[in-house]
């Protein structure tokens, strides 16, 4: 049984009063809280286990190589890869897509290849590209989406030629909450003989994934957004495709002869995992992902759906208020402006009832132009939150609009 209400309690600072006021938290999708469990683990670490990893010759650090190493057969079990050997720990998902740019990119990429993305990518999933576009002459392409963020497979398949090598898309939109059909893009993209990589920063939060059923040859996302610490993320690589790859970055840890003439690189993971990983950080990760795995992926999804239908409603009830993506497939992602105020002007009087959301761009500035915006207001569900979080959130935007 999925009890919100119990899984609260394990969410301490959700108890807090914000400016005397219940805790509304809608901006998961920014950064999750962190339930008990993954605060204790990672206490216990610094207090009881802490060594580096991977170089000790002593009791400590052996445990803790074995619990960092451990870490990454969650991700493993997470996200169903072959092996643990195709999970790279990174910073961030920023890092993630960054190395496969830097690394991939750079050396496989020429004039007259293509990368395809998406209008709705988060900038992170459009820098890189833009930066290995003009590293190495290729092309960037990126596809339309429809006015109500709904995705086109036509806009999609239109762009998809054998000049294509890479295709980079987001699994779920940080600012429209659209759902991508990514397993029927990922085999569209190997019948042409591109490469698939995804951003699953958004998708992970809420949904189960199987790389291996996706046929994903590379995916990313972040350890802060799946109620993990920050400090960590996650890149998969089909490991046939990571080996042929060089280091992103070099130091320690990522050698395996070191001459002063020449030096040899480990295999992957530990080729891209140049220098002291983030230890605490990735046995924090895997708490987080085994406290998902143990509520249950599908029991997340179907509360969030619940919660995703009911917010549609009450927003769509509100006069003034525009909904800025609707598309049919999305998730508990809702960005929205008041005809009468503007986004900064109502975040304010949200933050004295104690509802915290974001307002801006997103970091995805192309795609809130597109959308015929500056900036708008973006509230995001996390497994935590309730319908009465939903009602306080339109109650305290009827009251902002009260004051304008
Ligand atoms: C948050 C987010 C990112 C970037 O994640 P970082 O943790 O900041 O690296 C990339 N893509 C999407 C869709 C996101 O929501």
């Amino acid at each position: 049984m999925f009890d919100v209400y119990e899984i609260r309690k394990q969410f301490p600072v959700l108890g807090r009063l914000i400016n005397g006021k219940p805790n509304t938290f809608l901006d998961t999708g920014a950064s999750a809280q962190k339930p008990q469990c993954v605060i204790d683990k990672m206490l216990k670490v610094y207090s009881e286990d802490y060594a580096n990893v991977h170089r000790g010759s002593y009791l400590l650090s052996e445990e803790i190589t074995l619990e960092y190493e451990k870490a990454r057969k969650i991700v493993q079990k997470f996200i169903n890869t072959k092996s643990d050997k195709e999970i790279v720990f990174t910073r961030n998902a920023t890092e993630s897509i960054n190395l496969v740019a830097a690394a991939w990119g750079r050396k496989f990429l020429k004039k007259g290849d293509e990368i395809l993305i998406s209008e709705a990518e988060h900038h992170a999933n459009l820098i890189p590209w833009q930066q290995v576009r003009d590293e190495t002459g290729c092309t960037l392409k990126i596809f339309k989406i429809a006015d109500d963020g709904s995705f086109i497979w036509d806009e999609f398949a239109k762009l998809l030629r054998e000049k294509t090598k890479l295709v980079a898309v987001t699994a779920m939109s940080n600012v429209l909450g659209t759902i991508f059909p990514i397993k029927k893009m990922a085999q569209a993209a190997h019948n042409v003989g591109a490469l698939f990589l995804t951003d699953a920063c958004q998708f992970a939060v809420h949904h189960q994934i199987d790389v291996q059923d996706m046929d994903c040859d590379f995916l990313a996302f972040s350890g802060h957004k799946t109620y993990g610490p920050s400090g960590i993320g996650v890149l998969y690589g089909k490991y046939d495709i990571l080996e042929k790859m060089p280091p992103y970055q070099c130091g320690g840890d990522m050698v395996d002869h070191v001459s002063y003439e020449k030096t040899t690189f480990a295999e992957p993971p530990a080729r891209f995992e140049a220098g002291t990983p983030a230890i605490v950080q990735a046995i924090g990760l895997g708490e987080a992902l085994n406290f998902m795995m143990n509520l249950g992926m599908d029991n997340i999804t179907a509360h969030e759906k619940e919660l995703t239908k009911y917010a549609t409603e009450k927003l769509s009830e509100i006069e003034d208020l525009v909904q800025i993506g609707t598309a049919k497939d999305k998730g508990g992602v809702f960005s929205f402006v008041l005809k009468s105020v503007h986004p900064q002007d109502m975040a304010f009087i949200l933050d004295k009832e104690g509802v915290a959301l974001r307002i801006g761009h997103h970091c995805a500035e192309p795609l809130v132009h597109r959308m015929g915006y500056e900036s708008v207001a973006r509230a995001t569900l996390g497994l935590y939150n309730t319908k009465e979080d939903i009602d306080r959130l339109v109650k305290a935007i009827e009251k902002a609009k009260t004051f304008f």
